[in-house]
């Protein structure tokens, strides 16, 4: 059983007259969540209130297709209420939770998100943002439209382009981590990371080990930066990770290469003006106007950045980077073991087999366990070739393929030919009469063909 603590705060900010962020925190199910409303009147706190009663009410057995499940249900329900109550029309919400699920191996924690509010992971003194922003300047970045500096200053970055209570359905983004003790959740409305850069969010989990005392301080940086906007966090803290052993399997190797591989995501954006009210753009075909992120995130390859930050070592680091180097390096000799094999059988060369040419199997001299193996031997012998070609078999010409072999057995044939046929055109320039029998070469051909000795 997976053990968890947590830590939550909220704060109206320096600017704003209500709080519009909405946040959930139920120990008893495991279940954490934040929302961040957006619409007049009081419309965001509707909404995002609604967003987070709607996962507590409908989470049902956790799993994580039952977390994206509460998600659409709650976008229902705002879309209904916007729909039936003219001060509420166009109200919405983002939804980002995480909540322990069963998993094949032990317990996992699951993460969904709609919207802009973010879940990071403080794990060995890495920020990882698992959750990808439904916003525009996140859509322009991954079509290369922005540069990130530009993201970060850019005039409506506060445009998101998916959001509970807009459309009658939606799409929820999600997926599971591992959990291993001393991770740490971190849930956020824009309020937070609008305002208080990514090392200052790695400092105060590092510091701070009480999760309300660390929720509390990040609330208070982004006061201090300007609290243009409402900031909520939630910090949930895997402190029993059921035992779980960290060289158990390559799965989790690869688990965790798939959440580093993400580290380098964009995680501040400083705010030079006054930032607008959270706003999601009807367009009357929102997708195709703006690209719509896809459903499930997409991991990144596992080749991607396996080592990155491997100097900075915890001890738990340091056994995941040992089990990883360790993977990597197995992963390396196969590949060059199999390519040995490979070609210590699927390449060919030419050469004598005693006087006569030959096609051979394999590299010259056998590789590893693996010899040479005679393919064919020919009627060409060491004496019917001409001195330049008599060299390059005896150096044994190598070729990729069985094909380009015999072709440079054939060209060597007509090397062989075309000898013969010079010396009887020779003779029959002076008698006049040519002679058929004496050659197998075409009859077109009655110069000596230059010998060829470049590889097809
Ligand atoms: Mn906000």
């Amino acid at each position: 059983m997976t053990e968890l603590r947590s830590g939550s705060a909220t704060h109206v900010g320096q600017v704003r007259s209500n709080n519009q962020d909405s946040f959930l925190v139920l120990v008893d199910a495991d279940l954490y969540g934040v929302a961040d409303g957006m619409g007049g009147h009081n419309g965001g706190e509707v909404a995002s209130a609604m967003a987070v009663e709607n996962l507590q009410e409908h989470a049902g057995e956790a799993t994580l297709e039952n977390l994206k499940q509460a998600a659409r249900i709650g976008n229902r329900a705002i879309f209904e209420k916007a729909g039936a109550e003219p001060d509420l029309h166009g109200m919405g919400t983002t939804l980002c939770a995480v909540r322990v699920v069963p998993g094949p191996e032990g317990d996992e924690i699951a993460w969904i998100n709609v919207g802009d509010s973010r879940v990071y992971l403080f794990r060995d003194d890495n920020l990882i943002q698992l959750s990808r922003d439904h916003s525009l300047v996140e859509d322009l970045l991954r079509d290369g439209q922005l540069t990130e500096d530009e993201a970060k200053v850019h005039p409506k970055r506060n445009i998101i382009t998916r959001a509970l209570g807009i459309d009658i359905d939606v799409d929820v983004d999600g997926s599971t981590v591992i959990p291993f003790n001393g991770d740490r959740f971190l849930l956020c409305s824009d309020g937070l990371f609008g305002e208080v850069t990514a090392d200052q969010i790695s400092s105060v989990l590092r510091r701070l080990a009480d999760p309300t005392e660390a929720a509390e301080e990040l609330v208070r940086l982004a006061n201090e930066a300007g609290g243009r906007d409402n900031i909520t966090v939630v910090i949930v803290e895997v402190v029993d990770d059921d035992g779980r052993s960290l060289m158990a399997s390559v799965a989790l190797a690869e688990e965790q290469s798939r959440l580093e591989s993400r580290d380098e995501e964009p995680t501040t954006v400083e705010a030079e003006e006054e930032p607008a009210e959270k706003y999601v753009p009807v367009f009357a075909d929102r997708k195709s106007s703006l690209p719509d992120a896809t459903d499930d995130f997409d991991a990144p390859s596992a080749d991607e950045d396996l080592f990155g930050g491997i100097d900075n070592a915890g001890s738990r680091r340091f056994t995941w980077r040992v089990a990883l180097f360790v993977v990597a390096i197995l992963a390396v000799i196969g590949v060059v073991l199999g390519a040995i094999v490979w070609s210590g059988s699927n390449t060919y060369y030419v050469a004598f087999d005693g006087q006569n040419v030959a096609v051979f199997q394999g590299k010259p001299g056998g590789v590893l366990w693996i010899q040479p193996k005679l393919v064919e031997t020919t009627d060409i012998t060491r004496s019917d070739l001409p001195q330049d070609a008599r060299a390059v078999v005896a150096a044994k010409k190598e070729f990729g393929s069985e094909g380009d072999a015999l072709n440079y057995v054939v060209t060597l044939q007509s090397i062989v030919d075309d000898q013969e046929d010079a010396s009887t055109t020779t003779t029959a320039v002076t008698t006049t009469t040519r002679p058929t029998t004496t050659t197998s070469a075409p009859v077109t051909t009655t110069t000596p063909a230059a010998p060829t000795t470049t590889a097809p």
